[in-house]
């Protein structure tokens, strides 16, 4: 028999995978699933990225590109943020195979056996995951009795976090719960990581999928250039979720350690991919804001539906996902409501959440309506 590395039998896997089989067997079955379980944009990748990805590959550019980005696609980043207000250089940017792998590369450029990582639950099923693939500990602060903002969090943060904290990961909008963190929280965040210096991860993949609210940059306050690693990707904001790239960005000490892993397992990041990078960066705003609005309609709508149901679901003005509040075992609920309903949901203990479901409102409306009513047909609203 095998000798698995202790790293790997530390984690479960991706517990949405349950929910992603049941509902792949019942449309085997013949079933007409609402499957609200996946976190991606059901747009097609807008136009000019797609031309922008088969010239590129027309061109020719299909070999590998310097490990840590092509120059044209790490200076459109670094110019991006730059707007944002932080202090970046094209040389602290690290193109990744996806807004994950960056993440990833973090975790394992910072995080030793027994170090503690402090997450805010309910939190991104990965943090959990490539904390534990780091031999980390984890240390968790719960949002869910304030509505899954961080501002009123704060004092329990505070109490969380210490010396011996390595790193804090802060992701707003916040999948799973669309919570956008206010410029209070993070100035919040950022005191209490100066005074216990403290290396923050800010994954800002939903950054530009708001409503109505601006989504401020953690790297870009004061004391925060030096010790934020900021994570950005092009799956939500453009809906590029299959051609993965992402990227981060860090101070240069720090950048320069996590090339070295990104040289020895990925290489780079896809080269035509890389290009089609920077037509969506410098030419797509008209249909980020479509998308945008067409997410923020849904929202609104579905929050109405479930408040005519009288349930109130707590509604972030961010990324495209609410917390239904459900019954305590939110786990029955889930393999309930996708067996009986055939609505497809993932409970909210996969993010350390029990008690809520975490629905995915990137679906059209006619199928948004559709699960609202099936739930209720099925007893489950
Ligand atoms: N971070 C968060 C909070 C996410 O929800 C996701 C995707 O679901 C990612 C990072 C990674 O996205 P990608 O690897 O597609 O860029």
């Amino acid at each position: 028999s095998f000798d698995f590395a202790a790293r790997v039998e530390r984690v479960e896997p991706s517990a949405t995978l349950a929910i992603s089989n049941k509902a792949s067997e019942l449309e085997a079955e013949g079933v007409d699933v609402v499957d609200l379980s996946v976190g991606e944009p059901d747009f097609p990748t807008p136009g000019n990225i797609v031309e922008a990805g088969q010239d590129a590959m027309d061109a020719g550019h299909t070999g590998y590109t310097p490990s840590n980005g092509i120059p044209r696609l790490r200076d459109a980043i670094s110019e991006k943020l730059r707007g944002d207000g932080i202090d970046a250089d094209s040389d602290e940017v690290i193109v990744t195979p996806g807004g994950k792998q960056a993440l990833f590369e973090t975790f394992q450029t910072l995080i030793d056996d027994g170090d503690e990582v402090v997450l805010m639950d309910p939190a991104w099923v990965s943090y959990e995951a490539m904390t534990k693939l780091a031999g980390g500990s984890l240390n968790r602060v719960d949002l869910a009795p304030y509505d899954f903002q961080l501002e009123p969090a704060l004092d329990d943060l505070a109490a969380a976090v210490s010396d011996d904290t390595e790193l804090l990961v802060v992701n707003s909008p916040s999948n799973p719960t669309g919570a956008v963190y206010t410029e209070a929280a993070f100035e919040g965040v950022r005191d209490l990581a100066v005074d216990h210096d403290i290396t923050v991860i800010s994954d800002e993949i939903y950054q530009r999928v708001t409503y109505g609210v601006d989504q401020p940059s953690l790297a870009a306050f004061d004391g925060m250039g030096e010790r934020t690693v900021t994570i950005n990707g092009f799956s939500k904001a453009y809906s590029m979720t299959g051609w993965r790239l992402g990227y981060l960005h860090a101070p240069e000490a720090l950048a320069s350690q996590a090339a070295k892993l990104h040289s020895h397992s990925v290489s780079c990041a896809v080269n035509f991919v890389q290009h089609a990078g920077v037509e969506a960066i410098e030419n797509t705003d008209d249909a980020v804001t479509e998308m945008r609005d067409a997410f923020r309609e849904r929202r609104d709508m579905l929050a109405d539906l479930f408040a005519g149901h009288d349930v109130d679901v707590p509604v972030g003005d961010g990324a495209f996902y609410m917390m239904l509040p459900v019954a305590a075992d939110d786990q029955s609920w889930c393999a309930g409501a996708i067996e009986d309903a055939h609505v497809a949901t993932v409970p909210g203990s996969a993010f350390g959440s029990p008690g809520y479901a975490r629905i995915s409102y990137a679906a059209s409306e006619d199928r948004l309506r559709e699960a609202v009513d099936r739930l209720v047909a099925e007893g489950y609203l």
